[in-house]
C-alpha cells in the first residue's frame, strides 16, 4: 500500500500513516518540504471500503492512536526527518 503510494507520488520522501482508534488508516505522500504530495487516502485492512465511523467523521483526530512516516529509501537526513515530522504530524 505505501509502496503503490510512493509509485504515484514521485515527488514524495515518504507516506504520513495515522492510525484511528477502529482499525482503518489515513494515509498521503509528503514532499522534502513537509506538504502533502499525493491526497488523503482512508483504507482499511481486508475490507472493502472504511467503517461507518470513518465515513461519517472522516477520521477524526481525536480518534488517532498513532501516528508516523513511513520514510521512502534513501531516508532523509535526521534533521530534515524532524522539520518533515512536525511540520506533518505536529510533534
Ligand atoms: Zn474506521
Amino acid at each position: 500500500m505505501i509502496e503503490g503510494i510512493l509509485e504515484g507520488s514521485p515527488d514524495a520522501v515518504g507516506v504520513a500513516v495515522i492510525r484511528l482508534d477502529c482499525g482503518c488508516r489515513k494515509m498521503a505522500a509528503i514532499n522534502s518540504q513537509g506538504e502533502p504530495a499525493s491526497k488523503i487516502i482512508m483504507y482499511r485492512d481486508n475490507a472493502l471500503s472504511i467503517c461507518e465511523l470513518c465515513q461519517d467523521d472522516q477520521g477524526s483526530f481525536s480518534r488517532v492512536i498513532r501516528q508516523f512516516i513511513s520514510w521512502k529509501k534513501p531516508e532523509p537526513d535526521h534533521a530534515t526527518q524532524q522539520m518533515i515530522t512536525r511540520k506533518v504530524l505536529g510533534s
